[in-house]
């Protein structure tokens, strides 16, 4: 164990509900595990938080003993910001608990759900918000960096759609922020959260989704990538905003629609999503199939739930990763060949070229309405690099790197803060671009000696 007594850590066992875990519990590297394996830090305690009061109870003691505070929601990002080194990690990750109040069109979330605790909870209402594609990221740090997926064209980001959270900030005080509370702390929350304070509770906008939507892949050949990428371009323009595609270029899984001929080969994939009713869908998705000759389709009407989970068995924790990535109002002839080009130099089966398309709602709220700001940017590249064996590190992250290098002249000022990892302070000013300033005064007024600075930092 590290320097602390017994009777130190017991100090805090007694005060609060939730469990500490030591470096010496059997336990311990199991919950110091976060979804990104190049992650290896080791905090000298973690707090496992049962309740939204064991968060000042443990900020009190972290600041009694001057350590270094980390927080986790589930502990998805790619930085692995929500790990210390020696410190305490403040986990959040047992709070999952959802309420929905479907009359309301409102539902209050603890900070460590995932998004499918969320979805799981709203769609037996009818009901959603936007959130991310991939059903274990934590609902935290996705809603604190913008947040957006499939629902984002129809409704906006995910803090579009936050109505108020409930947070304890660096000095203890816990508060409730919102339009109407707290006003300035809302709207720096809204894209920089973790820079505040730790948020105990979420309450979200929900909207009339399903529970049933139209959604699947159509793959086509490499060899066809760059008209298919042009015309899906193009007709994303004037699509309805219930329409999202996303764009992956990879090698082909062994997905059983598809030839066993294709598997391995590189492939561009469109990921279709219509919320709007299955009878519209087949009119708006046709098409899409003349962009080239696909290798073969599985779209079909769905549970949305189901959906939010079809790309997890891609995703999942405990392989090495890297990303980069950039924002784009507009896809370029040339910057669609360098994607091309770098799809062909794939350095692993698991490595992808990733296009998430935002627009629509997300476009139409001014660049000042809080701190995420990012309201030109229509679609998010995440050059995704992934990955087993600790020796491929170099030419998996030496890819990821020349690839955004390549890229970025064709990229729009931006950058999605939650796609950012560790080594890339220098972007956090682009990445808030003319929020900037007004945050670093915030960040005087809230969080002086930066207390929480295991994020991509504002420095006050
Ligand atoms: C496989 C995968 C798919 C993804 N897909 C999407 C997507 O479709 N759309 C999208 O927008 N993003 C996506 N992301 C990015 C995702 O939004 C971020 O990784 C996000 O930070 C994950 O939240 P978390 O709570 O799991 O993270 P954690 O690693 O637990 O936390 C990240 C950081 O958030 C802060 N934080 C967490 N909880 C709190 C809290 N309660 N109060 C204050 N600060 C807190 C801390 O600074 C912490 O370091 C994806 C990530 C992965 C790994």
């Amino acid at each position: 164990m590290t320097s602390f007594s017994r009777n130190t850590v017991n100090e805090l066992k007694e005060v609060v509900k939730g469990g500490v875990v030591l470096p010496d519990d059997a336990r311990y590297n199991e919950v110091r595990q976060i979804w990104n394996a190049t992650i290896d830090k080791h905090p000298a305690i973690i707090m496992q938080c049962a309740e939204a009061a064991d968060v000042p109870r443990a900020l009190h003691f972290a600041r009694r003993h001057g350590l270094e505070v980390s927080v986790r929601g589930a502990g998805h990002n790619i930085a692995g910001n929500a790990v210390c080194e020696g410190g305490i990690m403040i986990d959040l990750s047992n709070m999952t608990q959802v309420r929905v109040e479907a009359a309301k069109k409102i539902a209050y979330v603890e900070p460590g759900a995932r998004l499918a605790d969320v979805d799981k909870a709203t769609q037996q209402h009818g009901l959603a918000t936007p959130l991310g594609i991939n059903s274990t990221t934590g609902v935290a740090g996705l809603t604190l960096g913008g947040g957006f997926g499939w629902l984002t064209r129809q409704h906006g980001m995910t803090v579009d759609n936050l109505l108020a959270v409930d947070l304890v900030t660096a000095d203890g005080r816990e508060l409730r922020a919102s339009e109407q509370e707290n006003a300035d702390l809302f709207w720096a929350i809204r894209g920089a959260g973790g820079n505040f304070g730790i948020v105990t509770g979420f309450e979200y906008r929900l909207h009339p989704v399903g529970p049933e939507i139209t959604a699947g892949l159509l793959v086509f050949p490499i060899a066809q990538a760059k008209q298919v990428l042009q015309q899906y371009r193009d007709y994303m323009d004037k699509a309805p905003e219930a329409l999202n595609i996303w764009v992956v270029m990879r090698k082909a899984p062994p997905l059983p629609f598809l030839p066993e001929e294709v598997h391995g080969k590189e492939v561009a994939v469109l990921a279709v999503f219509y919320a709007g009713a299955p009878a519209d869908a087949e009119r708006l998705i046709a098409p899409l199939r003349d962009f080239g000759t696909p290798y073969g389709e599985h779209i079909g009407v769905q549970p949305y739930v189901e959906w939010q989970q079809a790309f997890d068995p891609l995703l999942t924790p405990g392989a090495r990763n890297y990303w980069k990535s950039h924002n784009f109002t507009v896809l370029k002839d040339d910057a669609l060949d360098i994607m091309i080009d770098y799809t062909h130099r794939l350095p692993g089966p698991q490595c992808e070229i990733f296009i998430g398309m935002i627009g629509g709602a997300a476009n139409r709220v001014a660049p000042g309405a809080m701190a995420y700001g990012h309201r030109d940017a229509r679609f998010v590249l995440n050059v995704h690099a992934r990955w087993d064996d600790i020796a491929q590190d170099k030419t998996c992250i030496a890819w990821a790197r020349e690839f955004f290098k390549a890229s970025a002249p064709y990229a729009s000022a931006g950058v999605y803060i939650n796609f950012m990892t560790e080594e890339e302070g220098d972007r956090v000013k682009a990445a808030y671009g003319p929020n900037y300033e007004r945050l670093v005064q915030l960040k005087r007024q809230y969080d002086p000696d930066n207390l929480f600075h295991l994020n991509q930092n504002i420095r006050p």
